[in-house]
């Protein structure tokens, strides 16, 4: 006489009821990020929020048409003219190739 074991299956469903991940709040443009060291040559890459740069990059590295902080050196840049000043030190932003 054979006795077999009938396992029952557990239902092992996933709980699909999991802590919902927290959803990525958009950030805020407000502030550059971190500042970012220029290429030794060549032109900087730029964003919309702007770019901080330590130490400056010259100005010879921001491209035609972004905007700016003109302090002889550029620590700081954007390809949109924001809000006009920079966030760095309220100077206005200069834009490039813009005579
Ligand atoms: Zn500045």
């Amino acid at each position: 006489m054979r006795l077999l074991m009938m396992l029952s299956l557990s239902t092992l469903l996933a709980c699909s009821g999991s802590e919902p991940a927290a959803p990525a709040a958009p950030a805020a443009p407000a502030a550059p990020a971190a500042p970012v060291a220029p290429p030794a040559s060549g032109l900087v890459t730029l964003t919309a929020a702007g770019v901080a740069f330590d130490p400056a990059a010259d100005k010879d590295q921001i491209p035609d048409g972004a905007w700016y902080c003109d302090m002889g050196t550029a620590h700081f840049a954007a390809s949109e003219k924001n809000d006009g000043t920079c966030p760095l030190c309220g100077m206005e932003l200069v834009h490039k190739g813009a005579h």
